[in-house]
């Protein structure tokens, strides 16, 4: 899993989503849609480039040659780690301009290698060359539009986050000049770790993941006897208990561990066939390894 990190070798913000310039109506008293949009110049007045944090999709591009702002939508191809957890991130960057030399590449659908350039800053739309950017937590909404909100702007579609909230800084990639008094987290050095459960925080019936495959081994391979006996009982044991899916022989094994666990003071919260990080503890008692 990677960090979720701020694309540009230099981020200076000269607006951040409070700037009474144009952004704070993007999200103030509207009571439907809102992002928390950020202008970030680059080094100087120039054209700096707006990196690839991590694989990206494309999901829209708008405004090339017409009269709409040029914007590009792009979504991390994998969840991510960010300063909210692990989450499928996406990202708008608007302003490049129609010429952009990299953005002319791209089509929905594209793909954006970690580290290759999405676009550069720009005046589409705007005075001085700059990035005007969005992103969001695309589990619960990918941005690909603009929608107009109740303070009559047009911001992102999708489930737009604050800046701070999914991007971390590199500060071996970028120098930060001025963030405008937002206060990011630095990436942090060591290398992300998977949750056991993923994104959930635990797994229950209906749910997919490798290491409910693990689960039922486990169950298996050790408390076969809970509902078998004789000597198929193992064989018969692990043919039902299959895969990486949670079916009712998952819930139902889980149900009887944890009665089992409680009564013998290892688990003390509800019997309700779910596996959490309470369960999961039971478990590694038992012997269970992750
Ligand atoms: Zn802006």
């Amino acid at each position: 899993m990677n960090y979720f990190t701020f694309g540009m070798k230099v981020l200076r913000v000269t607006q951040n989503y409070n700037g009474s310039t144009s952004h704070k109506a993007h999200w103030y008293h509207s009571t439907n849609y809102a992002d928390y949009p950020i202008d970030c110049a680059g080094k100087d007045g120039d054209k700096d480039i707006y990196y690839a944090p991590v694989d990206m999709k494309v999901t829209a591009v708008k405004g090339i040659g017409n009269a709409t702002t040029n914007t590009i939508w792009l979504v991390a191809c994998e969840k991510c780690m960010t300063p909210s957890g692990e989450i499928l991130p996406f990202i708008m960057l608007t302003h490049f301009n129609d010429n952009d030399p990299y953005v002319s590449n791209l089509k929905v659908g594209s793909i954006v290698k970690q580290g290759q350039p999405i676009c550069e800053e720009g005046t589409d739309g705007a005075t001085a060359n700059h990035l005007h950017i969005v992103v969001g937590n695309a589990d619960r909404g990918c941005g690909n539009g603009f929608i107009q909100n109740s303070n009559g702007k047009w911001v992102s579609n999708g489930y737009c986050m604050k800046p701070e909230e999914i991007m971390y800084i590199d500060k071996d990639f970028t120098n930060v000049l001025d963030t405008n008094g937002i206060i990011f987290k630095d990436k942090p050095k060591e290398e992300p770790k998977e949750s056991f459960f993923g994104s959930k925080g635990y797994f229950c019936l209906g749910n997919y993941h490798e290491n409910i495959g693990k689960i039922c081994d486990f169950f298996a391979e050790y408390f076969y006897g809970y509902f078998y006996k004789g000597e198929n009982a193992k064989a018969k044991a692990h043919q039902v208990l299959d895969g990486n899916y949670f079916g009712p022989y998952l819930k139902k094994w889980t149900i009887e561990f944890q009665k089992r666990a409680k009564d013998e003071g290892k688990y003390n919260d509800e019997i309700d066939g779910c596996i959490g990080p309470k369960t999961l503890t039971a478990l590694k008692y038992y012997g269970f390894q992750e």
